[in-house]
Order: C-alpha cells, then structure tokens, then sequence
C-alpha cells in the first residue's frame, strides 16, 4: 500500500497534513475521517528517539572539552530538538493511513471501566 494514501478513495495526503493533524486527520477528497496506523507512529517514534541519540553523542563529543557558560544547555537542546524533527519527517515519509470512526481515544480505553471495587 502506497504511503499516505487514504484507504478509502485513494487520494494522496500532503506530507505536512499528516504530520501536522496527525490525531484528527481527515481526507481532503472525501472527508473520511483517518488514522495513522500503529506501525507509522511506533517507526517514527524510534526513529525520533534514534536521531535524538545520536544528535547527543555527537553534541556531547563536540562540547566535552568546552568548558563555558551554560555549555550544559546544547547536548540537552540539541537532541530534543533533532528527536522532533526526525521523528517529525519520518512520520512524513512512512504514515500508512488507516480509515477511522473519529474518535481519537485508543479502543482499550474504556477497559478499567469494567474493573469493580
Ligand atoms: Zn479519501
């Protein structure tokens, strides 16, 4: 299945849509309502969170030896701000859409309803 199309009339989603409505996405063809599957999310997570560490290795080599003011700030900015943008892009260029009833909580939330005290 070919990336960010909608399941439902096949029409391509912009890339910057997908990263940007992720949670109350809808097709701008035929208004279905859409979800970014579970795969695309978790990929782009790790992904974020790879790019994040290696930003900090990086970073972290590069001021090791530098000892001035506040010279703590760029291994913590840097790779925060590398995890958003990688995981950002990444979800771009993988989101498989799913069709979806519209409603953004997950399925498994209404399981502690049925728990008795
Ligand atoms: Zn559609």
């Amino acid at each position: 299945m070919a990336v960010r199309t909608c399941p439902n009339c096949g029409a391509v989603m912009p890339a910057g849509s997908v990263a940007v409505y992720s949670y109350d996405l809808v097709c701008a063809n035929c208004q279905h309502p859409l979800a970014i599957s579970e795969l695309s999310r978790n990929l782009a997570a790790f992904a974020g969170l790879a790019g994040g560490a290696i930003a900090w290795w990086i970073v972290t080599l590069r001021f090791a030896e530098q000892h001035v003011a506040l010279g703590w700030v760029w291994p913590v900015f840097l790779p925060y701000l590398a995890a958003s943008v990688v995981a950002a892009v990444t979800l771009m260029l993988v989101a498989n859409l799913e069709l979806s009833d519209g409603d953004p909580a997950p399925h498994g939330a209404a399981v502690t309803s049925h728990v008795h005290h």
